[in-house]
């Protein structure tokens, strides 16, 4: 998915990136609950540690989190497994997705003035 990303940005509009806030408040204080349900999409709650109100949801299609290791990404990917060389390949592909992905919003952000 960061591949993509990053080819749909080097080839057309600069990357729109924006950190949120909370629209009840202003706050950045924000935090994320993970929830996993089997047979379900994973989705993410933002949800604002000042006031306490939603701030959004996101639903995901994958998940990586980034030094909890390949047993987090097995249980992201539920069941898809088809060899073991290729899902350590595409973990580590996409651990490197998400720190290089990570680190171009950053910049993106301190681009645009805004801090990370
Ligand atoms: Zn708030």
């Amino acid at each position: 998915m960061w591949r993509l990303l990053r080819l749909i940005c080097d080839n057309a509009a600069p990357m729109d990136v924006h950190r949120q806030t909370c629209q009840n408040c202003g706050s950045r204080a924000l935090h994320n609950i993970l929830v996993r349900e089997p047979g379900h999409r994973s989705v993410v709650f933002v949800g604002c540690t000042t006031c306490e109100k939603l701030v959004a949801r996101y639903g995901l299609e994958t998940y990586y989190h980034h030094g909890k290791g390949l047993e987090s990404y097995l249980r992201s990917i539920q069941g898809s497994v088809e060899s073991g060389r290729r899902v350590l390949s595409e973990f580590e592909a996409t651990q490197q997705e998400a720190v290089d992905g990570y680190e171009r919003v950053v910049k993106a952000l301190r681009a645009q003035g805004k801090e990370p």
